[in-house]
């Protein structure tokens, strides 16, 4: 199993000289996943080195511009350079009219598919699942329609426990029976697949909470997670602020991270007011100690 995750940009509104406007790049297991494309997000792919042709699903949490402005660029920059694979983008409604109109506008038509898949789900729904990930939609609260994404891994199987498969001298036909869940016999014994099996690691779980006022059903949508990415705009001092643009202070985070038992907490989405980020760290660790602001070119691994 293997998991990165690359801040691409970690600014909130406009783009800085430090921080670009939101985007990260996720690898899941192979599985290839940009979360958020704002303005500018092919540079920052170019310059911290991720394939954009390799990229296989694009998601979009809402249809502010500091989230999707990017897209428009990177889409035709994929036709322009040889993609000819299918690209998946989920979003709330309206990506799949604006993408079609750009497109249709400027007489430019794509060698490659592009699958939409447009949530409206006003709780977590599963929009998508293989054989090693599964990803979830779920509503945050903000100006416009907007989604978090939870990665979860497929749980895995039991480990085989070496012992006890010594001490019973199970054979390889035996052990795969125990791994179906199926019981075995042997010297006129009944052997249980709890008796030679031990549970399985946990599986996996990345959390994106994009733009969104302080929400307490977070706390049971994202339970557990790994590694927990929420957005931290403004200092409980610019409170006001916040409610009235829709999003979260550090203490926000923190609170969430700590109540859905995150084990560590990324927060970003920096106003362009705070010169440094010792503040909104020290906000959020009072709360909850392990959290990281991120920066521009950062990289997670689990
Ligand atoms: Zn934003
Ligand atoms: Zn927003």
């Amino acid at each position: 199993m293997s998991f990165k995750l690359t801040i691409l940009g970690s600014g909130a509104a406009v783009p800085t000289l430090n921080r670009s406007v939101t985007s990260q790049y996720l690898n899941f297991n192979e599985r290839r996943i940009l979360i958020d494309c704002g303005e500018g997000t092919q540079m920052q792919l170019r310059k911290f080195r991720v394939k954009f042709q390799r990229l296989q699903f694009l998601l979009i949490s809402h249809l502010h511009g500091d989230h999707y402005l990017g897209i428009f660029g990177l889409l035709a920059s994929m036709n322009l350079t040889g993609r000819t694979s299918k690209l998946t983008i989920v979003s709330p409604p309206g990506l799949k009219e604006l993408v079609e109109l750009q497109f249709k506008t400027s007489k430019v038509y794509l060698a490659y598919e592009i699958e939409f898949i447009t949530i409206e789900s006003k709780t977590k729904e599963l929009v998508f699942e293989d054989k090693v990930l599964k990803i979830f939609a779920f509503p945050m609260k903000h100006r416009v329609p907007t989604y978090g994404y939870s990665f979860e891994e497929q749980s895995k199987r039991p480990n085989v426990d070496k012992e006890m498969i010594k001490e019973y001298a199970l054979t390889t036909l035996e052990i795969q029976q125990a791994l179906r869940g199926e019981n075995i016999e042997k010297d006129g014994e009944i052997i249980s697949p709890n008796q030679v099996l031990l549970p399985p690691a946990k599986p996996l779980k990345f959390v994106h909470c994009s733009d969104s006022l302080y929400k307490e059903a977070l706390v049971e949508w994202i339970s557990d997670a790994d590694l927990l990415y929420h957005e931290a705009t403004f200092l409980e001092k610019e409170k006001d602020r916040a409610k009235a643009t829709m999003h979260s202070t550090a203490a926000d985070a923190a609170k969430i991270a700590q109540k859905s038992k995150a084990k560590k907490l990324l927060i970003g989405h920096f106003s362009a007011r705070y010169k440094n980020t010792d503040k909104l760290l020290e906000e959020a660790q009072e709360i909850f100690p392990n959290v990281v602001c991120v920066e521009d070119g950062d990289e997670y691994l689990i």
